[in-house]
């Protein structure tokens, strides 16, 4: 059994990770998926939880993992440093679980390159005017944060064409029902199939030779 990886990537505000957390909710019942949980060197936001929404590192501890090749991929994103844990994204994908990564572009391009494979998704807002609205609305962030975020929005979103998929996040349950559609195909691939059901065709085909 093999998983497939799978990117997201979007500005933030989008809405990305509400998607995957009704995602998770609404569709991993039987535990087929695995969200990796990114080391950073940013600080924790209100309500962010170590081993949960991060592993948060001093900036020396990264460096540190750098140097073991700790890391699928790493990058520098508004000055911090981000990065994906090999070890736990690989031993996931190896039990046959489908693995989502919350990345930016930097980090899409390096595992692409690495995995061809890969199947990423960009998910854009409707507008730059809703994405501020958002941003206000979740209330994380002061109005200088805002206006950086803002401003950082427009460089993520000039990367959207470089993704296997792009889902604008109008209505929030439809873009759920698209993103799990996107799952939902790719598991019926005849090669993610070849790879993952063996036994089963060669049932099917036992004792048959092929014209
Ligand atoms: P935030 O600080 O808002 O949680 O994340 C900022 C940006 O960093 C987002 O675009 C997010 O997708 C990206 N990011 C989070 N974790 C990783 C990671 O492990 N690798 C890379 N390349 N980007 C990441």
């Amino acid at each position: 059994m093999k998983g497939t990886l799978y990117i997201i990537s979007s500005p933030s505000g989008a809405g990305k990770s509400s998607l995957l957390k009704a995602l998770f909710e609404k569709f991993n019942q039987n535990d087929s998926m695995y969200l990796s949980v990114s080391h950073t060197t940013r600080n924790p936001r209100p309500g962010e939880v170590n081993h949960v929404h991060y592993h948060f590192v001093t900036v020396d501890e990264f460096k540190a993992l750098i140097e073991r090749n700790a890391f699928y991929e790493w990058a520098n994103v508004f000055d911090k440093y981000y990065g994906t844990s090999r070890e736990l994204v690989q031993q996931a994908l190896n039990n046959g679980k489908d693995v989502f990564l919350d990345i930016d572009w930097q980090g899409a391009r390096q595992l692409r390159d690495m995995e061809p494979d890969t199947q990423s998704i960009f998910i854009l807002p409707p507008s730059l005017e809703e994405l501020r609205k958002r941003l206000i609305n979740r209330g994380q962030d002061s109005e200088e944060t805002i206006n950086k975020r803002m401003s950082k929005a427009q460089r993520e979103i000039s990367h959207y064409d470089e993704y296997d998929y792009c889902l604008i996040n109008d209505d929030f349950d439809t873009t759920l029902n698209s993103l799990w559609s996107i799952i939902s195909a790719n598991r019926c691939k005849v090669n993610v199939v070849k790879e993952n059901f063996s036994q089963c065709l060669n049932n099917l085909l036992e004792n048959y030779q092929k014209e």
